[in-house]
């Protein structure tokens, strides 16, 4: 049974360890047992599992994960966390600590180190690196099973939307290319301390064998996309003709959207996935 049940222990041991919240590396302490209770519960976490913790903080979520999955490893940039998680895990051979920033972390030798069991990452992400971490673990080619975290409420609107929607953009096709997104639930800021001022959302990442789009050059394609994005409320003719890393004339665009049956004055961020994968074909073709 977990020690950290309950606000009380982790502001307890938080207390002990004279931890101080950080804001400069999003620490906000989860410290609501049904939301700690739930992550683990959707991410599925079973004993086949290597998971992977992005920030572990005291270590509330780490040491309910030791207690259902196979493996844990969890990465966590602030020295002062240390003595908390070795207090709070000392007793379970199941887990690693490392402590390293996690976007300089070599997560394919993480992954190798217990190759025989699926890879899942669960965190409450650092909200300050929610894109790159995501993104990161997304295009890194490693096969991870899912990815189950708790960020911004507004960054996993963006993660779910298709076009039409304001949130829709480059991180939402990033996503939506490698995974099926689905939010868990909504959690409010009084499930943490200190409060976050957003609102949070868990959402679960469960990545494909294969993407559901098939396309001839995938970095081109995402090369479009983020230029689309960047200048939204253009044309994509005039997005992509100005933008330095793709430079596509005008004339070429025009031609690949007629050719697609799309109006050659669309703006990128009308396009669906699908869209773009043809878009980028009918340009390298
Ligand atoms: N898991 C804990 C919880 O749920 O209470 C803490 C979550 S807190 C929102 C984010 C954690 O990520 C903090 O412990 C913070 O120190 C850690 N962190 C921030 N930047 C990091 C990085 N670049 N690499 C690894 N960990 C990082």
């Amino acid at each position: 049974m977990a020690r950290l049940r309950s606000k009380g222990a982790t502001m307890d041991l938080v207390r002990r360890h004279n931890i101080t919240a950080r804001k400069k590396f999003g620490q906000n302490f989860l410290t609501d047992d049904s939301v700690l209770d739930k992550i683990v519960e959707a991410a599925g976490v079973c004993d086949k599992d290597h998971v992977i913790e992005i920030g572990p903080g005291p270590g509330a979520l780490t040491e309910r994960l030791a207690e259902h999955a196979g493996f844990v490893t969890a990465i966590e940039i602030d020295p002062q966390m240390i003595p908390a998680l070795e207090e709070i895990l000392g007793d379970k051979d199941n887990v690693r600590v490392i402590c390293a920033d996690v976007l300089k972390t070599d997560m394919g030798a993480i992954a190798e180190k217990i190759p025989d069991k699926d890879l899942k990452v669960v965190a409450n992400l650092p909200y300050y690196i929610t894109t790159p971490i995501v993104t990161g673990l997304l295009e890194s080619g490693i096969r991870y099973k899912s990815i189950t975290v708790m960020v911004q409420t507004e960054v996993a609107a963006r993660m779910q939307t298709g076009p039409g929607s304001k949130d829709y953009g480059a991180l939402s096709l990033a996503v939506q290319y490698y995974s099926k997104p689905e939010i868990v639930t909504d959690v409010p800021p009084e499930a943490f301390i200190p409060r976050p001022g957003v609102g949070s959302s868990v959402i679960r990442l469960d990545l494909y064998d294969k993407p559901p789009v098939s396309v001839s050059d995938e970095a081109l394609m995402f090369r479009i996309i983020k230029a689309s994005f960047m200048q939204r409320r253009k044309t994509l003719q005039n997005a992509l003709k100005n933008n330095p890393d793709v430079r596509i004339p005008a004339e070429k665009t025009s031609a690949a959207l007629q050719q697609m049956g799309a109006d050659p004055m669309i703006r990128g961020e009308a396009l669906t996935l699908e869209q773009f994968a043809q878009f980028t074909d009918l340009i390298k073709g």
